[in-house]
């Protein structure tokens, strides 16, 4: 028996009538997903009002269930580089979909892309796939500790690294949006060995410290460049102290260049955690690193670590797929449109009258208003605490352009937004921040 209700249908994309509204489908959504939501970053609990629900995407679009189109500039937090539905994403997808989608066997797929990854990365000697950012970093964490024989690790303030217990202390992203200190159902043993300390000061690492892990770039406390000789003193605190350094590159790889920021920065890690973008949309990550010291991982060692799904097929396809897509000249068009985009923006908002900062790292971008310079958490914090990305965030909504539900978040320009599309999500700004501004939600 079937039951009829308000949006039984999905309808493909704008022009097909009846339609369920954005607000029936999340009523549905909330009777059965706590919040209505199956991650805390979507929900618009920060900014007011009912998420849109994304019936199909296209490029730099995607189209709601009412079919209102959005440019999108959140791109899944970074998990697309091409855009939406990538014609080589989706066909690469369709011929693996074709042999069977997961054997628990060895398949060369999942040999291309640590291949893909390890020759991408220079001192990533080996990678071990698995299903999520989450995944990644916690079992980076398990190897540093397992190699080291130590317990103790050392993270910054408003770094996002999952949310496994040890690390979602001092979390970014939703944590921060959300306001909370870490979470609830978190024991207190579970984070007895997470330092937390703030970003762009290298902190006193002692021989108890079995890693420093650290978004070489931060972008889950809106977008914070590392400060000159941050991660070089890393480095150097690390080997001091025999610790593992460890770079959290699940949003800067293969983003922020070819060889993410280990590249970028010249500074080398011990191991990295990737996600996001290898993984061209479908759920995915990796950890990798120096030989040696992945060598303790079962089955060669005594650290363990698996997964039913790791190295699934259609992922390494999908993965593959963008990873050979993406050229050279592309992370130079990409970053050079980043660029202009975020002088744009700036531009258009400080010219209402509104103070405000445009931060980038290579194609990421960011957005604080205010003056004050962020450079950690407790600015990114302060920046936030005005209150001014909500009403933006609803003013640009209502003009075709979708930023992330929350203060926190950078901006995802990929190869699907052409500059013509990001003059659109400029001039979009520049009257969003003038109704701002008249409708006395920004008082100059
Ligand atoms: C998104 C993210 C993660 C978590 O990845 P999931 O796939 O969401 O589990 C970890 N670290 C960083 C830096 C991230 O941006």
């Amino acid at each position: 028996m079937t039951e009829q209700s308000p949006g039984a249908t999905v309808p493909d994309g704008p022009g097909t009538h009846p339609v369920p509204t954005n607000a029936e489908w999340f009523e549905r959504a909330r009777r059965v997903i706590p919040g209505g939501v199956d991650s805390p970053v979507r929900s618009f609990a920060a900014v007011g009002g009912t998420p849109y629900t994304v019936a199909r995407g296209e490029g730099p679009y995607v189209w709601d269930v009412e079919g209102r189109r959005y440019i999108d500039m959140v791109q899944s937090y970074g998990a697309l580089l091409l855009g939406h539905a990538h014609p080589a994403v989706t066909a690469a997808l369709t011929r693996a979909a074709g042999r069977g989608t997961t054997y628990g066997a060895p398949t060369p797929g999942e040999v291309l892309l640590a291949e893909a990854i390890c020759g991408r990365v220079a001192g990533c000697e080996q990678v071990r796939l698995v299903s999520s950012g989450t995944e990644a970093a916690m079992s980076a964490l398990r190897v540093a500790r397992g190699f080291t024989g130590r317990d103790r690790v050392v993270k910054f303030d408003g770094c996002y690294h999952g949310h496994s217990d040890t690390l979602l202390a001092g979390g970014g992203s939703g944590v921060a949006t959300l306001g909370l200190p870490g979470s609830a159902g978190v024991p207190a043993s579970a984070v007895a060995d997470t330092m937390v300390v703030p970003y762009n000061v290298v902190p006193e690492v002692d021989r108890h410290v079995a890693c420093v892990i650290v978004e070489p770039a931060a972008a889950n406390m809106g977008v914070v460049a590392p400060a000159p000789g941050f991660l070089e003193g890393l480095r150097q605190a690390c080997d001091d102290a025999g610790a593992l350094l460890v770079f959290d590159e699940v949003i800067t790889g293969f983003r922020v260049g070819r060889g993410g920021m280990s590249e970028r920065s010249g500074v080398t890690p011990d191991l990295w955690c990737f996600g996001k973008v290898m993984g061209g949309g479908l759920p995915v990550g990796a950890f990798g690193g120096r030989r040696d010291v992945l060598s303790v991982l079962a089955p060669e060692g005594p650290v363990y670590q698996a997964g039913t799904l790791a190295g699934n097929p259609l992922a390494t396809a999908a993965g593959l797929a963008v990873l050979e897509t993406i050229s050279l000249a592309d992370y130079d068009t990409l970053c050079q449109r980043a660029g202009r985009l975020a002088q744009g923006l700036d531009a258009a908002i400080s010219g209402a009258g509104i103070p405000v900062q445009v931060p980038v790292v290579g194609p990421l971008v960011g957005l604080f208003f205010g003056a004050e310079v962020v450079t950690d958490y407790a600015s990114a914090r302060a920046a936030a605490a005005g209150g001014h990305y909500a009403h933006f965030f609803s003013a640009m909504l209502e003009r075709g352009v979708a930023l992330a539900p929350g203060p926190y978040e950078a901006m995802f320009p990929g190869l699907a937004h052409l500059d013509a599309h990001l003059d659109e999500v400029v001039a979009a700004a520049a009257d969003a921040a003038a109704h701002m501004v008249h409708s006395g939600s920004f008082v100059v």
